[in-house]
């Protein structure tokens, strides 16, 4: 039976939305009826000295199951000439995913719901653009309601064209 996941992308080095939209054209090929939020442009978190951020959200319909999922998304980034030096440092591509179904994973490679959704604006304004009802197995509560609880200030715009 098919599941239904939400993929984060994130980008700051080179170009952004080609580094996505190539990310895209990959998932595509490891899902069906897939679709993609609109870009948005994002200030930097935690490690703050870096170019702002291109984000989007991916939702697609897979088979994989979420090791797998995990180990394309490592292959799309290697692919697209991800390095690892500093950790939430720049990156040419970054694929987390969000959601996988209702599924609850914790393992040492992998945590689902994704640890930081519920506090990370950049990733609550597109996931709630194109799935405001989907809902956090754990904390039982939408995306546009997670978002909705957000205080933060954190710049999140949408780019333009
Ligand atoms: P963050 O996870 O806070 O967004 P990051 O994306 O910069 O930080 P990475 O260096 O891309 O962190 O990934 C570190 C490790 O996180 C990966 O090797 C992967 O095994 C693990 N991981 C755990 N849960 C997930 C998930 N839901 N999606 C993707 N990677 C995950
Ligand atoms: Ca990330
Ligand atoms: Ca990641």
């Amino acid at each position: 039976m098919s599941i239904t996941a939400y993929i984060g992308l994130g980008s700051n080095v080179g170009d952004k939305k080609g580094n996505c939209c190539k990310a895209y054209e990959r998932l595509k090929l490891s899902g069906r009826c897939v679709k993609m939020s609109s870009f948005y442009c994002t200030e930097p978190v935690g490690y703050r000295e870096q170019e702002p951020f291109i984000n989007a959200v991916v939702q697609l319909e897979t088979d994989l199951s979420p090791d797998v999922l995990l180990a394309t998304c490592n292959s799309i980034e290697e692919e697209l000439g991800r390095s690892r030096e500093i950790r939430w440092g720049p990156r040419s591509i970054d694929l987390d995913i969000l959601l996988y179904g209702e599924h609850v994973v914790e393992s040492q490679e992998l945590t689902i719901p994704h640890r930081s959704l519920p506090v990370r604006r950049f990733v609550l304004v597109p996931l709630s653009e194109i799935a405001p009802s989907v809902v956090h197995p754990v904390l039982k509560k939408t995306a546009a309601h997670l978002l909705h609880e957000l205080k933060d200030t954190h710049g999140v715009t949408k780019c333009d064209s």
